[in-house]
């Protein structure tokens, strides 16, 4: 079944592409999703050693790309367009789920 839910200015059938989720793993915390998106859905998140969220500043090894307010999202797609490293999964909104 098709996941359209909106139209163009033109009137023309548009599917969004909402952000489900990103790869901790591959992702560099560069930042670039976050500046295009205009919904405030992402978040820039520290990690320790251990891939868990840093509680202390000294704990932090490195940061990583959150998905924190999924639900605000709009499905424009422009965070995967400006991701090198592929990783970043999006769907339809029945595929919803908070990462
Ligand atoms: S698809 Fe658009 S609204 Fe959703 S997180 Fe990416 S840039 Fe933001
Ligand atoms: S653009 Fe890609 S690599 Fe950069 S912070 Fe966003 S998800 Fe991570």
């Amino acid at each position: 079944m098709s996941a359209t839910h909106a139209v163009t200015r033109a009137g023309t059938p548009w599917e969004p592409v909402y952000l489900l989720s990103i790869d901790a793993a591959e992702c560099l915390g560069c930042g670039r999703c976050f500046k295009v998106c205009g919904r405030n859905v992402l978040a820039l998140t520290p990690l320790d050693e251990e891939g868990e969220v840093a509680e202390d500043e000294e704990d932090i090894e490195r940061y990583v790309m959150t998905v924190a307010n999924a639900g605000d999202c709009i499905g424009c797609g422009a965070c995967s367009r400006v991701c090198a490293k592929d990783c970043q999964e999006h769907g339809a909104a029945q595929a919803l789920k908070v990462a």
